[in-house]
Protein backbone atom coordinates (compact mmCIF):
# COMPACT_ATOMS: atom_id res chain seq x y z
CA UNK A 1 0.00 0.00 0.00
CA UNK A 2 1.25 3.66 -0.53
CA UNK A 3 1.24 6.49 1.18
CA UNK A 4 -0.56 9.67 -0.46
CA UNK A 5 0.02 13.20 0.46
CA UNK A 6 -3.87 13.65 1.36
CA UNK A 7 -3.61 11.09 4.15
CA UNK A 8 -0.17 12.58 5.36
CA UNK A 9 -2.03 15.92 5.83
CA UNK A 10 -5.35 14.20 7.23
CA UNK A 11 -2.65 12.66 10.01
CA UNK A 12 -1.44 15.63 10.45
CA UNK A 13 -4.58 17.87 10.72
CA UNK A 14 -5.50 15.36 13.86
CA UNK A 15 -2.44 16.88 15.46
CA UNK A 16 -3.42 20.03 17.58
CA UNK A 17 -0.62 22.74 18.47
CA UNK A 18 -0.85 23.27 22.39
CA UNK A 19 -0.93 26.69 22.22
CA UNK A 20 -2.95 27.69 19.32
CA UNK A 21 -5.15 24.79 20.06
CA UNK A 22 -5.39 25.05 16.02
CA UNK A 23 -4.34 21.71 14.21
CA UNK A 24 -0.56 21.52 12.67
CA UNK A 25 -1.94 21.93 8.89
CA UNK A 26 -4.36 24.91 9.87
CA UNK A 27 -1.87 26.30 11.66
CA UNK A 28 0.12 26.34 8.51
CA UNK A 29 2.76 25.22 10.47
CA UNK A 30 3.29 22.16 8.00
CA UNK A 31 6.06 23.34 4.96
CA UNK A 32 8.18 21.74 1.85
CA UNK A 33 5.50 18.31 2.51
CA UNK A 34 7.12 15.23 -0.11
CA UNK A 35 5.72 12.24 0.24
CA UNK A 36 7.67 9.67 -2.29
CA UNK A 37 8.07 5.96 -2.00
CA UNK A 38 6.81 5.76 1.48
CA UNK A 39 9.08 8.42 2.81
CA UNK A 40 7.50 11.37 4.50
CA UNK A 41 9.69 14.29 4.38
CA UNK A 42 8.36 18.24 5.87
CA UNK A 43 9.76 21.08 7.75
CA UNK A 44 7.62 22.09 11.04
CA UNK A 45 7.81 26.25 11.24
CA UNK A 46 7.95 26.85 14.45
CA UNK A 47 7.97 30.14 16.88
CA UNK A 48 11.51 29.75 17.80
CA UNK A 49 10.56 30.70 21.63
CA UNK A 50 8.76 27.41 21.78
CA UNK A 51 11.32 25.04 20.03
CA UNK A 52 11.53 22.62 23.30
CA UNK A 53 7.69 22.81 23.52
CA UNK A 54 7.55 22.07 20.34
CA UNK A 55 9.82 18.58 20.60
CA UNK A 56 6.84 16.91 21.93
CA UNK A 57 4.60 17.51 19.05
CA UNK A 58 7.20 16.62 16.43
CA UNK A 59 7.71 13.24 18.34
CA UNK A 60 3.75 12.93 18.25
CA UNK A 61 3.75 13.59 14.60
CA UNK A 62 6.40 11.20 13.57
CA UNK A 63 4.27 8.45 15.78
CA UNK A 64 1.33 9.28 13.95
CA UNK A 65 3.34 8.83 10.09
CA UNK A 66 5.15 5.94 11.35
CA UNK A 67 1.77 4.49 11.93
CA UNK A 68 0.42 4.98 8.57
CA UNK A 69 0.27 1.54 6.22
CA UNK A 70 2.51 2.54 3.42
CA UNK A 71 4.99 4.96 5.17
CA UNK A 72 8.64 3.75 5.43
CA UNK A 73 10.46 6.80 6.85
CA UNK A 74 9.47 10.17 8.46
CA UNK A 75 11.53 12.91 8.90
CA UNK A 76 10.62 16.21 10.01
CA UNK A 77 13.32 19.36 10.62
CA UNK A 78 11.83 22.08 12.42
CA UNK A 79 12.73 25.20 11.15
CA UNK A 80 11.89 28.77 12.79
CA UNK A 81 9.67 31.13 11.02
CA UNK A 82 11.11 33.96 11.89
CA UNK A 83 13.72 35.52 9.42
CA UNK A 84 16.77 35.75 11.75
CA UNK A 85 18.40 32.34 11.58
CA UNK A 86 20.35 30.51 13.68
CA UNK A 87 23.76 29.87 14.05
CA UNK A 88 25.24 27.63 12.01
CA UNK A 89 25.44 23.84 13.68
CA UNK A 90 29.17 23.43 13.13
CA UNK A 91 29.23 20.02 14.75
CA UNK A 92 26.42 17.60 15.53
CA UNK A 93 27.06 14.54 13.97
CA UNK A 94 24.57 12.14 12.96
CA UNK A 95 24.66 8.55 13.44
CA UNK A 96 23.66 5.97 10.93
CA UNK A 97 19.99 4.50 11.45
CA UNK A 98 17.44 2.61 9.56
CA UNK A 99 16.48 4.98 6.18
CA UNK A 100 18.34 7.95 7.89
CA UNK A 101 22.20 8.96 6.61
CA UNK A 102 24.16 6.09 5.40
CA UNK A 103 27.46 5.94 4.98
CA UNK A 104 28.87 4.84 1.26
CA UNK A 105 30.76 1.42 1.76
CA UNK A 106 34.33 2.07 1.12
CA UNK A 107 34.09 5.98 1.01
CA UNK A 108 35.64 7.41 4.46
CA UNK A 109 33.93 10.93 4.14
CA UNK A 110 31.63 12.68 2.03
CA UNK A 111 31.49 16.20 1.24
CA UNK A 112 29.43 18.68 -0.18
CA UNK A 113 30.06 21.61 -2.09
CA UNK A 114 27.04 23.99 -2.38
CA UNK A 115 26.29 27.72 -3.22
CA UNK A 116 23.39 29.79 -3.02
CA UNK A 117 23.38 30.79 -6.78
CA UNK A 118 24.62 29.51 -9.91
CA UNK A 119 27.59 30.79 -11.81
CA UNK A 120 29.71 31.92 -8.64
CA UNK A 121 32.04 28.90 -9.60
CA UNK A 122 31.12 26.02 -7.38
CA UNK A 123 31.86 23.56 -10.10
CA UNK A 124 35.12 25.00 -10.85
CA UNK A 125 36.06 25.11 -6.96
CA UNK A 126 34.84 21.23 -6.48
CA UNK A 127 36.92 19.90 -9.47
CA UNK A 128 40.02 22.21 -8.35
CA UNK A 129 39.91 20.99 -4.53
CA UNK A 130 39.19 17.30 -5.71
CA UNK A 131 42.54 17.50 -7.98
CA UNK A 132 44.55 19.71 -5.13
CA UNK A 133 43.46 16.61 -3.01
CA UNK A 134 44.39 13.89 -5.15
CA UNK A 135 47.52 15.97 -5.31
CA UNK A 136 48.25 15.48 -1.91
CA UNK A 137 47.74 12.02 -2.15
CA UNK A 138 44.24 11.21 -1.03
CA UNK A 139 41.91 8.71 -3.40
CA UNK A 140 39.47 11.24 -4.18
CA UNK A 141 36.06 10.82 -5.86
CA UNK A 142 33.90 13.67 -7.09
CA UNK A 143 29.96 13.30 -7.94
CA UNK A 144 28.56 15.49 -10.19
CA UNK A 145 25.23 16.19 -8.99
CA UNK A 146 24.48 19.64 -10.57
CA UNK A 147 21.09 18.31 -12.55
CA UNK A 148 20.94 21.60 -14.19
CA UNK A 149 24.45 22.11 -14.96
CA UNK A 150 26.77 18.88 -15.01
CA UNK A 151 30.37 20.37 -16.16
CA UNK A 152 32.38 18.60 -14.45
CA UNK A 153 32.93 15.53 -17.38
CA UNK A 154 34.42 18.95 -19.39
CA UNK A 155 35.99 20.56 -16.41
CA UNK A 156 38.23 17.06 -15.87
CA UNK A 157 38.15 16.37 -19.66
CA UNK A 158 35.95 13.40 -19.37
CA UNK A 159 33.39 11.90 -22.15
CA UNK A 160 31.98 8.13 -22.75
CA UNK A 161 29.49 6.82 -20.75
CA UNK A 162 29.94 5.52 -18.26
CA UNK A 163 29.88 1.14 -18.14
CA UNK A 164 27.76 -1.24 -16.22
CA UNK A 165 28.44 -4.64 -17.01
CA UNK A 166 26.07 -6.16 -14.57
CA UNK A 167 23.26 -3.28 -15.38
CA UNK A 168 22.90 -2.68 -11.48
CA UNK A 169 26.61 -1.48 -10.52
CA UNK A 170 27.64 1.55 -12.77
CA UNK A 171 31.54 2.13 -13.22
CA UNK A 172 32.72 5.49 -13.22
CA UNK A 173 35.30 7.14 -14.90
CA UNK A 174 38.65 8.61 -14.01
CA UNK A 175 41.03 11.47 -14.78
CA UNK A 176 43.45 13.43 -13.00
CA UNK A 177 43.27 11.20 -10.11
CA UNK A 178 40.20 11.85 -9.69
CA UNK A 179 36.85 9.09 -10.21
CA UNK A 180 34.16 10.74 -11.60
CA UNK A 181 30.33 9.84 -11.93
CA UNK A 182 28.37 12.46 -13.12
CA UNK A 183 24.73 12.55 -14.25
CA UNK A 184 26.39 14.37 -17.44
CA UNK A 185 27.51 11.43 -18.48
CA UNK A 186 24.18 9.33 -18.24
CA UNK A 187 22.70 12.01 -20.37
CA UNK A 188 23.51 13.44 -24.15
CA UNK A 189 25.28 16.35 -25.01
CA UNK A 190 22.70 18.33 -26.47
CA UNK A 191 19.52 16.95 -24.43
CA UNK A 192 17.71 19.03 -22.36
CA UNK A 193 16.67 17.43 -19.02
CA UNK A 194 13.64 18.26 -17.23
CA UNK A 195 14.14 16.73 -14.04
CA UNK A 196 10.98 16.47 -11.18
CA UNK A 197 11.81 15.96 -7.53
CA UNK A 198 11.57 11.89 -7.41
CA UNK A 199 13.75 11.80 -10.51
CA UNK A 200 16.33 13.84 -8.93
CA UNK A 201 16.52 12.31 -6.08
CA UNK A 202 16.33 8.88 -7.60
CA UNK A 203 19.31 9.70 -9.91
CA UNK A 204 20.89 11.00 -6.56
CA UNK A 205 20.63 7.64 -4.80
CA UNK A 206 21.33 5.88 -8.05
CA UNK A 207 24.95 7.58 -8.21
CA UNK A 208 25.54 7.54 -4.51
CA UNK A 209 24.88 3.79 -4.43
CA UNK A 210 25.24 1.74 -7.29
CA UNK A 211 28.55 3.69 -8.85
CA UNK A 212 31.44 1.65 -7.80
CA UNK A 213 33.38 4.41 -6.27
CA UNK A 214 36.19 1.75 -4.80
CA UNK A 215 37.86 2.92 -1.36
CA UNK A 216 37.95 6.56 -1.42
CA UNK A 217 39.29 8.85 1.14
CA UNK A 218 37.13 11.68 0.16
CA UNK A 219 33.86 11.93 -2.11
CA UNK A 220 33.02 15.33 -3.15
CA UNK A 221 29.48 16.21 -4.06
CA UNK A 222 29.01 18.96 -6.52
CA UNK A 223 25.50 19.67 -5.94
CA UNK A 224 23.12 21.91 -8.20
CA UNK A 225 22.95 25.84 -6.69
CA UNK A 226 20.09 26.65 -4.15
CA UNK A 227 18.21 24.71 -1.47
CA UNK A 228 16.45 22.37 -3.47
CA UNK A 229 15.52 18.26 -3.49
CA UNK A 230 18.98 17.37 -4.23
CA UNK A 231 20.59 19.10 -1.18
CA UNK A 232 17.68 17.94 1.13
CA UNK A 233 17.95 14.51 -0.47
CA UNK A 234 21.68 14.07 -0.06
CA UNK A 235 21.87 15.47 4.30
CA UNK A 236 18.99 12.88 4.34
CA UNK A 237 20.48 9.78 2.81
CA UNK A 238 23.83 10.06 2.93
CA UNK A 239 25.86 10.78 6.07
CA UNK A 240 27.84 14.07 4.83
CA UNK A 241 31.37 14.90 6.95
CA UNK A 242 30.35 18.81 5.50
CA UNK A 243 29.59 20.86 3.72
CA UNK A 244 31.76 23.80 1.76
CA UNK A 245 29.86 27.01 0.64
CA UNK A 246 31.74 28.61 -2.33
CA UNK A 247 30.32 32.10 -2.80
CA UNK A 248 31.06 35.36 -4.15
CA UNK A 249 31.65 38.81 -2.48
CA UNK A 250 28.41 40.17 -3.93
CA UNK A 251 25.94 41.16 -1.54
CA UNK A 252 23.64 39.47 -4.07
CA UNK A 253 25.10 36.10 -3.73
CA UNK A 254 25.82 36.26 0.18
CA UNK A 255 22.25 36.46 0.35
CA UNK A 256 21.69 33.15 -1.09
CA UNK A 257 25.16 31.29 0.20
CA UNK A 258 23.83 32.05 3.70
CA UNK A 259 20.03 30.97 3.15
CA UNK A 260 22.14 27.67 1.81
CA UNK A 261 24.16 27.54 5.34
CA UNK A 262 20.83 28.02 6.84
CA UNK A 263 19.26 24.89 5.50
CA UNK A 264 22.29 22.60 5.91
CA UNK A 265 22.67 23.47 9.63
CA UNK A 266 18.85 23.08 10.16
CA UNK A 267 19.36 19.53 8.45
CA UNK A 268 22.17 18.98 11.03
CA UNK A 269 24.69 18.79 8.42
CA UNK A 270 28.54 20.52 10.15
CA UNK A 271 29.06 23.33 7.88
CA UNK A 272 33.10 23.09 7.03
CA UNK A 273 33.49 26.53 5.96
CA UNK A 274 32.84 29.41 2.95
CA UNK A 275 35.34 29.82 0.20
CA UNK A 276 35.05 33.44 -1.59
CA UNK A 277 35.54 32.75 -5.74
CA UNK A 278 36.44 35.50 -8.23
CA UNK A 279 37.63 37.48 -5.27
CA UNK A 280 40.75 39.73 -6.08
CA UNK A 281 41.18 40.21 -10.44
CA UNK A 282 44.89 40.99 -11.46
CA UNK A 283 44.85 42.20 -15.20
CA UNK A 284 46.86 39.93 -16.96
CA UNK A 285 48.60 43.13 -18.66
CA UNK A 286 49.14 45.19 -16.73
CA UNK A 287 49.19 43.85 -13.15
CA UNK A 288 46.60 46.46 -11.71
CA UNK A 289 44.10 44.70 -9.26
CA UNK A 290 40.56 45.18 -9.35
CA UNK A 291 37.79 43.90 -7.26
CA UNK A 292 34.97 43.16 -10.13
CA UNK A 293 32.72 41.41 -7.64
CA UNK A 294 33.91 43.13 -4.39
CA UNK A 295 36.65 41.86 -1.87
CA UNK A 296 36.38 40.31 1.72
CA UNK A 297 32.63 39.98 1.80
CA UNK A 298 32.73 36.60 2.24
CA UNK A 299 34.97 36.37 5.16
CA UNK A 300 33.03 39.08 6.51
CA UNK A 301 30.13 36.74 6.01
CA UNK A 302 31.73 33.63 7.43
CA UNK A 303 32.61 35.51 10.92
CA UNK A 304 28.80 36.79 11.07
CA UNK A 305 27.79 33.72 10.99
CA UNK A 306 30.53 31.41 12.95
CA UNK A 307 31.34 29.74 9.75
CA UNK A 308 35.33 28.76 9.22
CA UNK A 309 36.76 30.91 6.24
CA UNK A 310 38.68 28.67 4.07
CA UNK A 311 40.11 31.21 1.88
CA UNK A 312 39.84 33.04 -1.47
CA UNK A 313 40.73 32.09 -4.99
CA UNK A 314 40.92 35.44 -7.87
CA UNK A 315 38.73 35.83 -10.33
CA UNK A 316 41.51 35.03 -13.21
CA UNK A 317 41.03 33.89 -16.65
CA UNK A 318 43.64 30.98 -16.86
CA UNK A 319 41.11 29.17 -14.29
CA UNK A 320 38.36 29.70 -17.17
CA UNK A 321 40.70 28.45 -19.82
CA UNK A 322 41.88 25.64 -17.69
CA UNK A 323 38.57 23.99 -17.07
CA UNK A 324 37.23 24.57 -20.44
CA UNK A 325 40.22 22.75 -21.41
CA UNK A 326 38.99 19.67 -19.65
CA UNK A 327 42.45 20.07 -16.82
CA UNK A 328 41.67 22.18 -13.98
CA UNK A 329 44.06 24.92 -13.22
CA UNK A 330 45.30 22.88 -10.36
CA UNK A 331 46.71 20.16 -12.80
CA UNK A 332 47.52 22.32 -15.94
CA UNK A 333 49.31 25.04 -14.28
CA UNK A 334 50.38 23.59 -10.90
CA UNK A 335 52.81 25.79 -9.87
CA UNK A 336 50.84 29.25 -10.18
CA UNK A 337 49.19 31.21 -7.48
CA UNK A 338 45.92 30.28 -9.05
CA UNK A 339 46.59 26.53 -8.07
CA UNK A 340 48.52 27.20 -5.07
CA UNK A 341 45.40 28.80 -3.61
CA UNK A 342 43.18 25.61 -4.35
CA UNK A 343 46.08 23.93 -2.84
CA UNK A 344 46.20 25.61 0.38
CA UNK A 345 42.73 25.15 0.86
CA UNK A 346 42.95 21.15 0.30
CA UNK A 347 46.06 21.06 2.61
CA UNK A 348 44.17 22.86 5.82
CA UNK A 349 41.38 20.49 4.94
CA UNK A 350 43.87 17.23 5.32
CA UNK A 351 45.58 18.97 8.61
CA UNK A 352 41.99 19.42 10.32
CA UNK A 353 40.66 15.49 8.87
CA UNK A 354 38.05 16.92 6.87
CA UNK A 355 39.74 15.40 3.80
P1 LIG B 1 28.73 27.12 -10.84
O1 LIG B 1 29.11 25.70 -10.67
O2 LIG B 1 28.65 27.87 -9.54
O3 LIG B 1 27.53 27.34 -11.70
P2 LIG B 1 31.05 27.31 -12.58
O4 LIG B 1 32.13 26.67 -11.80
O5 LIG B 1 30.41 26.51 -13.68
O6 LIG B 1 29.93 27.88 -11.61
O7 LIG B 1 31.62 28.69 -13.13
C1 LIG B 1 30.88 29.53 -13.98
C2 LIG B 1 31.84 30.12 -15.03
O8 LIG B 1 32.78 30.96 -14.36
C3 LIG B 1 32.64 29.09 -15.76
O9 LIG B 1 32.83 29.50 -17.07
C4 LIG B 1 33.99 29.06 -15.03
O10 LIG B 1 35.06 28.66 -15.86
C5 LIG B 1 34.12 30.51 -14.61
N1 LIG B 1 34.86 30.67 -13.37
C6 LIG B 1 34.61 30.09 -12.17
N2 LIG B 1 35.50 30.50 -11.23
C7 LIG B 1 36.35 31.34 -11.86
C8 LIG B 1 37.49 32.10 -11.44
N3 LIG B 1 37.92 32.07 -10.19
N4 LIG B 1 38.12 32.87 -12.39
C9 LIG B 1 37.66 32.91 -13.67
N5 LIG B 1 36.60 32.24 -14.11
C10 LIG B 1 35.94 31.46 -13.23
Amino acid sequence: MTVTRESVLETLGKIVDPISKKDLVTAGMVRALTVSDGAVRFVLEIDPARAKAMEAVQAEATEALKALAGVTNVSVVMTAHSAAPPPPDLGGKKKSEPGGPQKIPGVDRIIAVASGKGGVGKSTVSANLAAALAAEGRRVGLLDADVYGPSQPRMLGISGRPSSPDGTTILPLRNHGVTLMSIGLMTRDDEAVVWRGPMLMGALQQMLNQVQWGALDVLIVDLPPGTGDVQMTLAQKAEVTGVVIVSTPQDVALIDARKALDMFSKLGTPVIGMIENMSTHICSQCGHEEHVFGHGGVQAEAAKLGAPFMGEIPLDIDIRLASDGGAPIVVSKPNSPQAQAFRRIARKMIEDGQA
